[in-house]
């Protein structure tokens, strides 16, 4: 199968022009001006945009939380992802604690087994280390392509570990060359302040922000980036909201640590005033750091604008409104926390990102697939359009007009954060590894096209696949 676009305005994040891509199998094999080759498939691409496909790397399908499981399975997410032209994303296997990270492993790759839709990897999120067991284990697993761990200093009871865990896997990180994210959030100064207020009497969605405040946020991400320093690993702080963990990652960085920072679409458009809206229409927006006062969305535009956050990802972790956040109509802390996304990042980030006048072209795509690719070992497989790399490809239509709303999306959620929002520019066309995957409103390939990529270790190339003969 050989795939011709035609006259597109190709952008990578260092690159902008007009030419013709040739993919041959899997891969891109030529580039060019007016190519002069015969395709079983040719996509006119004048007026669009080609651009690499999104790569997302933090997501939640098909996960069990807060007492319930996550709305979308893998199918359902990686379809949301596809229509949203994002073709590789990178989930968290939970180890349940107890429990060795094999099994762990397994049981996710049983949970996506043939309903795979784009390309994936994994990371490992860390919950119980034992000597003599899991923390030996914990070295072996780059070894299979799972090169990032996870640790939650937040969820106290359920996901939360404590500083000797947080610093242990820090140290087998710097040992085996695997990435450490954090989930930077004081659990223990929250878990008093969600009492203290279920003691008051207050069980309204608003109390989520009102008892996670940011400079618990602040304090866990300074507390994580000198920990890091200390061990000698790199860190990766997923899901910063605010100004107070903006502030010690750019000072991190200024100091030439190795240290980066994420942030997610809906952290620039939804404030803390949605928490407030009556009817329980608040539990919507119930998700982890909180939506903050609005003054932060600048702090973290500028913040992606300079290079102090590295990456934007969604941190999809769908729920229903209907059924499960209404587990937590009387108690906002037994309100499953998270929220839909994974379809909505390129269009919403598009929008008002470029078309806003706050980031370029390039640095969309830079932000949104190519620094996720690097930081996650998935480069320059994946990440950019270049002679070799998968053919992952979205054809953007810039001029395209589309109302954003849950009646249309592709996630199983009964809702969406960005409901009625209207943008101009949607994918087209999508490709992964040259197949076509979305054609318009359809999904053209089969679940089951998606693949496990076994991914590089921090800094490493993950070297393109040998071209089929
Ligand atoms: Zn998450």
């Amino acid at each position: 199968m050989s795939v011709l676009i035609r006259g597109g305005r190709i952008v990578t994040a260092a690159d902008d022009y007009v030419g013709d891509l040739y993919v041959e199998g899997e891969r891109i094999s030529l580039i060019g001006e007016s190519l002069d080759v015969q395709a079983d498939k040719v996509i006119e691409a004048a007026g669009k945009y080609v651009l690499p496909g999104g790569v997302d790397p933090h997501t939640h399908l098909d996960m069990p939380f807060g007492g319930t499981v996550t709305i979308d399975d893998v199918q359902s997410g990686q379809t949301s992802a596809a229509f949203g032209g994002t073709t590789c994303h990178v989930d968290f296997v939970i180890q349940p604690p107890g429990s060795s990270f094999a099994a762990a492993l397994e049981d996710w790759q049983g949970k996506a087994n043939g309903k795979q839709v784009i390309d994936m990897g994994y990371h490992m999120a860390v919950t119980d280390l034992k000597e003599g067991g899991t923390l030996e284990e914990l070295a072996s697993l780059p070894d299979q392509g799972v090169t990032s761990y996870k640790l939650f200093m937040a969820y106290k009871g359920a996901l939360m570990v404590d500083d000797e865990t947080l610093f242990r896997t820090m140290e087998v990180a710097a040992e085996t060359g695997a990435l450490v994210m954090v989930h930077a959030e004081n659990g223990d100064a929250i878990d008093v302040l969600v009492k203290k207020a279920l003691a008051e009497g207050h069980t309204e969605p608003h109390w989520h922000a009102l008892t996670r405040p940011p400079e618990t946020e602040g304090e866990a991400t300074n507390r994580a980036i000198q920990l890091a320093r200390v061990a000698g690993c790199p860190l990766y702080v997923v899901h910063v909201s605010c100004r107070e963990s903006v502030e010690p990652i750019a000072l991190a960085r200024e100091k030439g640590w190795d240290v980066w920072g994420e942030t997610c679409t809906q952290y620039f458009f939804v404030d803390y005033t949605f928490l407030e809206r009556p009817n329980f229409e608040g539990a919507k927006y119930v998700y982890t750091p909180p939506p903050r006062a609005k003054e932060n969305q600048d702090v973290l535009w500028n913040a992606v604008r300079v290079d102090t956050l590295s990456a934007i990802s969604t941190d999809h972790c769908a729920f229903r409104w209907d059924g499960q956040k209404t587990m937590g109509r009387d108690d906002f802390s037994k309100i499953p926390n998270g929220g839909p996304g994974l379809e909505n990042r390129l269009s919403m980030i598009h929008e008002f990102g470029v078309r806003g006048g706050r980031i370029s072209l390039n640095r969309m795509v830079e932000l949104l697939s190519t620094n996720p690719a690097k930081l996650f070992g998935l480069y320059p497989r994946k990440g950019t359009i270049a002679v070799g790399s998968d053919a992952d490809i979205v054809v953007f239509d810039p001029a395209k007009r589309h109302t954003i709303s849950a009646a249309t999306h592709h996630s199983k959620s009964d809702y969406n954060l960005y409901e009625g929002t209207e943008v101009t520019g949607v994918p087209e066309v999508v490709l992964l590894r040259g197949q076509v995957l979305v054609e318009g409103d359809e999904l053209v390939a089969e679940p089951g096209v998606g693949q496990f990529v076994r991914r590089a270790r921090f800094g490493q190339e993950l070297k393109p696949a040998p071209a089929v003969a």
